[in-house]
């Protein structure tokens, strides 16, 4: 395996202070397992799951317990076996109300996993497609968009490179960092599978230069992989980890605006991604829990959790030792592309990457300011917006106008904010904006489907 030295250099991007100190040299711990696992029927981007059992039902362990509810979808499997006692509607991190299946565990229950694909060098790529599939795997990087979409270009998109995005680039996290030094074998293997589902000849694992550890157990774990397989140091930058900056970074290749990562030859998964397939296919094991960064200056023992999907905020931050202080801000997610928790008995599921929960002094109070013309916003952005333009059209309510000014094409990524002096809520505008759109092409849709 070759390590690659050249990277292209993406325009914009930050350097926020990391804080990844905190938990990236605990290895990952087991919590006991809850007595109770809300489990929600949304933990994917697209239509929610379906559920396919009903209060009173005795489940087993990695039992189905809700179908795909389209083709943009994800089935849900049962984390632990237990008692259906619930099928309701719970909150999620973000805020929004979703339908979920409550079970009361049994840890004695059996476990029901697939049959194993050991030797999956010799089985048909459809076949390991459809075991993404029924997996329940979607993109745990945060996205969360099914797996085996993914993995489904069509014709006329041929795909020649597969990218490992180990880049975890947001502050504070290091779930992606922990898994790569625990599973290194397991997740070339999953990037093999991955390569045979799809045909393609190149594989490049991309983590950034700030994890040397990372970047020397998947090289140890890749060391005598066959074909075109690097890995690429890049540099810490924010946002390294999006999807459309790493591409740029280790292909040089552009994603045209609004186009896909396929429009480029590429497909980039995350590495918990590329673990939970290799778990599903070797071992049989459906999508039920992933590692969880639980960090920030306010819990008192910050570490890695493997987390069955249904657990509590407040469970894991007291498998953290709990708060050391009051918690001035809990968020889902770091900081930059996070969302603030006002609920700790949300549930978290297939995309929680981490909880950071910040004291006082981590978080700065302001007043935002009017718009200084200063251009730094505009230096910032990797996507080459004018992100001061777009808040000025959003604050007039002039919707339209942000469109026109690519707003779709933000990534959310918050690096204007973070270097904007007039302390403008620049990412809350593009949220609130997009969402207005997204509802109205939603409605449009329905419309045109009623007809
Ligand atoms: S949040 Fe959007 S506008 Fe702001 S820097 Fe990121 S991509 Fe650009
Ligand atoms: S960084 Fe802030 S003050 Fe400067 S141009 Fe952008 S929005 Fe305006």
């Amino acid at each position: 395996m070759k390590i690659l030295s050249k990277v292209f250099h993406f325009k914009g991007g930050i350097h926020p202070c990391y804080r990844k100190e905190l938990a990236a040299g605990v290895p990952v711990r087991e919590i006991p397992v809850p007595a109770k696992l809300v489990i929600p029927m949304s933990q994917h981007l697209g239509a929610p799951a379906k559920p396919v059992v009903k209060v009173g039902d005795v489940v087993k362990k990695y039992q189905l317990v809700a179908e795909a509810g389209g083709f943009i979808s994800s089935p849900v499997y049962a984390p632990e076996g237990g008692k259906v006692v619930e099928i309701g509607v719970t909150q999620n991190a973000s805020g929004a109300r979703c339908a979920s299946v409550v079970i009361e565990t049994d840890p004695e229950a059996e476990a029901v996993p697939f049959a194993a694909i050991p030797d999956w060098r010799n089985a048909a790529p459809g076949d390991l497609l459809a075991r993404v599939g029924e997996a329940g795997i979607v993109g745990m990087g945060g996205a969360g968009f099914p797996t085996k979409v993914k993995l489904s270009p069509p014709a006329n998109k041929p795909i020649d490179t597969v990218i490992l995005n180990g880049a975890e680039c947001e502050p504070y996290l290091t779930s992606d960092h922990r898994v790569m030094l625990e599973c290194a074998r397991q997740i070339r293997e999953g990037a093999e599978i991955i390569r045979r589902i799809l045909g393609t000849p190149c594989v490049r694992i991309a983590i950034e230069d700030n994890k040397p550890d990372a970047i020397s157990a998947m090289e140890e774990a890749c060391r005598d992989a066959e074909g075109d397989f690097a890995l690429v140091k890049l540099p810490t930058q924010y946002p390294q980890g999006s999807e459309k900056q790493q591409i740029f970074s280790v292909t040089g290749r552009q994603v045209p605006r609004g186009g896909l990562p396929m429009d480029t030859g590429c497909v980039v998964e995350n590495v918990s991604t590329v673990n939970a397939v290799y778990e599903a296919v070797v071992k049989g094991i459906p999508l039920t829990r992933r590692v969880v960064t639980v960090t920030g200056g306010a819990v008192s023992s910050p570490g890695n959790f493997l987390v069955p999907f249904g657990t509590a905020y407040r469970t894991l931050i007291e498998a953290a030792g709990g708060f050391r202080e009051p918690a001035a801000k809990v968020v889902s997610g770091g900081p930059m592309m996070g969302f603030a928790v006002t609920n700790l008995d949300v549930p978290t599921g297939k995309t929680t990457s981490g909880i950071t929960c910040l004291t006082r002094r981590d978080i700065s109070f302001f007043t935002s300011q009017a718009c200084i013309s200063c251009g730094r916003c505009v230096d910032a952005c990797p996507m080459r917006l004018i992100p001061s333009a777009m808040s000025q059209f959003i604050e007039a309510d002039d919707i339209e106008g942000a469109k026109k000014a690519n707003l779709m094409d933000c990534i959310e990524c918050g690096s204007c904010a973070y270097v904007c002096p007039a302390h403008r809520p620049l990412v809350q505008h593009f949220r609130r904006a997009k969402g207005v759109i997204r509802a109205e092409m939603a409605a449009a849709k329905a419309k045109a489907t009623a007809k």
